[in-house]
């Protein structure tokens, strides 16, 4: 089935690798160029080549893996060797990868001679349910994480969970907190399922990500420029955004991952709700444990927050030097721009710290 919600069609399993071959077919792209990283260059690359039909000629560019690799460097060189392989404005990329992969790769196309069509064809979870649908693009500048970029949307987003099958566990888990956020922000039954789940499986699997990109794309839709509702997605990211580059600055710290830093973030949001807008508490506490049981603990001490704290300032949703939090009144009940004393945001780690 093909979700419609975002204006852009997303294709699931066998029938995204048809949809891929038709449109490949009508549109007669000059020549196709597929964007992988080295790790889906060794494991996705020969398995959706299998599937293609196409006798259009085909190149394989590989980027570095890694966040430290989406750069404007990165974009150059690949700028330069489209340019050198005669890409013209009728090529197309398919974006073979995670969250790198189609942020890097889709912004690659949409300056490249004023905008080439790309697809995504997400291979991380994360990059599933949340990446690769809803049209932003873009690169780091420095430490500034997506901070040059635009919004242009995918021809098509193709997603196919076997992918899913050499994905190391910690960046599974670290899709898992997008999808606990979708929960959260928009669906009280969809949060239950999925606090019921002790264990992912694939089976499960494939029907929670179907269901986690309706959500998404159903926001992204309402608000495609983050006016107001697709805020909402930011739920647990202020906090967590902070405690990411907080541990990747410090190499005593133990390294987290970008959703294991959403999952602390959202824990201590939804404390901060429960505190400022009468979310109840008991659900609180449960989520609170159902995120632990998840995730686990990681430890803080007082210098951390502090230092935790001054990185929110730096947070790319802030506007007009106040920060922004996305809180709940309630599961499936947000509310944006809600203002958070300082205070609080220390009690929040209090209690996650004795939780
Ligand atoms: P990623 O692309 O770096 O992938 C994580 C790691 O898994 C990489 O080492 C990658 O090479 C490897 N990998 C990918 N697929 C694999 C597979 N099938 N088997 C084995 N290894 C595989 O990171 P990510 O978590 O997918 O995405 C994070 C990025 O997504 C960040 O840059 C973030 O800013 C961006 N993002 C964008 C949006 C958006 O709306 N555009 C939303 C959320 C996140």
């Amino acid at each position: 089935m093909a979700n419609m919600a975002s204006g852009i069609p997303v294709y699931y399993r066998e029938n995204a690798y048809e949809k891929l071959n038709t449109y490949l077919a009508e549109n007669k792209a000059s020549k196709i160029f597929i964007l992988v990283d080295s790790n889906t260059h060794n494991f996705c690359l020969t398995p959706f080549l299998t599937k293609l039909t196409t006798e259009i000629p085909l190149e394989v560019i590989e980027m570095e893996a890694g966040e430290s690799n989406k750069n404007l460097e990165t974009c150059s060189q690949i700028w330069n060797v489209l340019s050198e392989l005669g890409a013209d404005r009728k090529s197309l990329i398919l974006n073979l990868g995670g969250g790198v992969v189609t942020d890097l790769g889709g912004f690659v196309a949409s300056c490249f001679k004023r905008g080439i069509p790309y697809i995504n064809i997400p291979t991380t979870l994360l990059g599933m349910v949340d990446a690769s649908v809803g049209g932003k693009t873009g690169v780091d500048l420095g430490n500034l994480k997506n901070q040059i970029g635009v919004i242009n949307n995918s021809q098509m987003v193709l997603v196919d969970s076997v992918f899913l099958k050499s994905l190391p566990a910690n960046e599974m888990r670290s899709g898992l907190a997008e999808i606990l956020k979708h929960g959260l922000i928009q669906d009280e039954k969809y949060w239950n399922k999925l606090s019921a789940l002790s264990t992912l499986n694939l089976e499960d699997l494939d029907e929670i990500i179907e269901e986690s990109v309706n959500i998404k794309a159903e926001i992204v839709s309402r608000d495609p420029e983050e006016k107001n509702l697709r805020k909402t997605l930011n739920y647990g990211h202020t906090l967590g955004h902070a405690i990411e580059s907080y541990f990747l600055t410090h190499p005593s710290k133990s390294k987290l991952l970008h959703g294991e830093a959403v999952a602390i973030g959202m824990i201590l949001a939804t404390f901060i709700s429960s505190e400022l807008k009468e979310f109840p508490r008991k659900k609180m506490q449960q989520i609170t444990q159902t995120i632990l049981d998840m995730y686990g603990k990681v430890e803080f001490e007082v210098q951390d927050v502090k230092e935790i704290m001054d990185l929110m300032k730096y947070d790319k949703k802030n506007e007009f030097g106040k920060i922004n939090f996305v809180l709940l009144k309630d599961i499936g009940k947000p509310l944006i721009d809600c203002l958070v004393p300082n205070e609080v945001i220390h009690k929040a780690f209090d209690f996650y710290g004795k939780a």
